[in-house]
């Protein structure tokens, strides 16, 4: 497999730029705009929405193989050219049950996976007493296309649960699920080959705000049966859907040591970004050894621990911040990740910085992540 084509042109796909490189593969994108991040590192493209199958079916025609960087296509339409000889991987059967987040609560907990309480909105239905089961706070979830906490609220009572339904015109769009008050939240990376072997990188801690990923710190400081407890989840969840390639699972600890899944994501993801500097084996090379039938490659870390941290559009602009990024990259053992994004818009993603440490101390991680921050953002 040498040529692959990828549903999407973002930064995930940009970033498998590199490794593209290394294993001798070519990369097609099928994305939107001449802009978009991925287009630089692309042989060529298919100008096109991620969920136009038909612009699909003509990047297969370019293709030995089509991956996914951005799972909000069209599997009905999708799925009337996976017969034609097209080769999806992962195959569009493992995405089916994951992009409605109510199915994708329903498989997790159909595998005895652990997952928080939850319930799916009917049209019109009284919620009162399903509501009262899980007591407030809740969480409402759109069950379709959210990213980044867009379509994540947490609801403090049932006047403003009702406020946010009757924004919707059709409550059936949503699901409820109890509020988790976690801990700390954690992910885990995990790769599985065409012959069925899975690895997985080291679980690392992920520091939300606003519901967004700001932070990650690898590895996260939790006990031995923790981090095997969750490598026993991504090895269930792979071999259940068959997976070729890389997914990330996003997951909650509790205060009593329990872990809950949160989320699936079926392609690599914002919390296996520390990889590219701080693995033996990135999770974009690993992807893309994995969709071309290669041996998966090394998962570990080649330092102690790493710090990651996005570095988030606050304004609208079209900088490129060239002075901030200097001096980020002027932080011992840091390595910094700019996306090359035309515009900057509020919460939106424009690069990240990964510092290597020589040390395993959480505290320490969050005092590199502070002055990361200081220098992004300014005081
Ligand atoms: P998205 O698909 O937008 O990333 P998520 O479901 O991952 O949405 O939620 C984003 C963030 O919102 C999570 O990382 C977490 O901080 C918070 N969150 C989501 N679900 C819950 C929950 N049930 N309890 C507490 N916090 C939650």
């Amino acid at each position: 497999m040498k040529r692959v084509g990828v549903i999407g042109g973002g930064q995930l796909a940009w970033m498998m730029g590199d490794a593209a490189k290394k294993l001798g593969v070519e990369l097609i994108v099928q994305t939107p705009s001449k802009n978009d991040p991925a287009v630089s590192i692309a042989q060529d493209i298919v100008l096109a929405n991620v969920d136009d199958a038909i612009a699909t079916a003509a990047l297969a025609a370019k293709t030995d193989v089509i991956t996914f960087e951005n799972e909000f296509v069209n599997l009905d339409a999708l799925s009337l050219i996976e017969h034609q000889d097209i080769c999806f991987r992962p195959r569009l059967a493992a995405l089916t049950p994951l992009l409605d987040k109510y199915h994708q609560r329903c498989y997790l907990r159909d595998l005895r996976l652990p997952v928080p309480q939850f319930f799916a909105l009917e049209q019109q239905e009284d919620i009162t007493s399903k509501i009262e089961k899980l007591g407030f706070p809740v969480v409402l979830k759109s069950r379709r296309h959210g990213y980044d906490g867009q379509g994540t609220f947490i609801i403090p009572d049932l006047a403003s649960l009702q406020q946010q339904l009757d924004l919707s015109l059709n409550q059936s769009l949503f699901l409820i699920e109890e509020f988790v008050p976690f801990e700390r939240e954690l992910a885990i990376i995990a790769a599985r080959s065409v012959e069925g072997k899975v690895v997985t990188y080291p679980v690392v801690e992920t520091q939300q705000e606003q519901q967004v990923c700001r932070r990650v710190i690898a590895p996260a400081d939790i006990t031995p049966n923790q981090a095997a407890e969750i490598e026993a989840i991504a090895h269930t969840l792979l071999n259940s859907l068959q997976v070729v390639g890389v997914f990330g699972i996003e997951l909650f600890l509790t205060a009593t040591g329990k872990v809950l899944v949160n989320e699936i994501a079926p392609r690599t993801h914002n919390s296996g970004h520390f990889s590219l500097d701080a693995c033996e084996t990135s999770q974009f090379e690993q992807h893309l050894r994995a969709v071309c039938g290669l041996p998966l490659g090394n998962p570990a870390l080649h330092c102690a621990s790493a710090i990651m941290v996005n570095l988030l559009g606050y304004e609208t602009s079209s900088s490129d911040y060239h002075s901030q990024r200097q001096k980020l990259a002027e932080i011992p053992q840091a390595f910094v990740h700019w996306y090359n994004k035309t515009e900057s818009r509020p919460g939106r993603k424009l690069g990240h910085v990964t510092v290597l440490l020589d040390h395993q101390n959480r505290e320490a991680a969050n005092t590199v992540a502070q002055n990361i921050e200081s220098i992004w953002y300014g005081n």
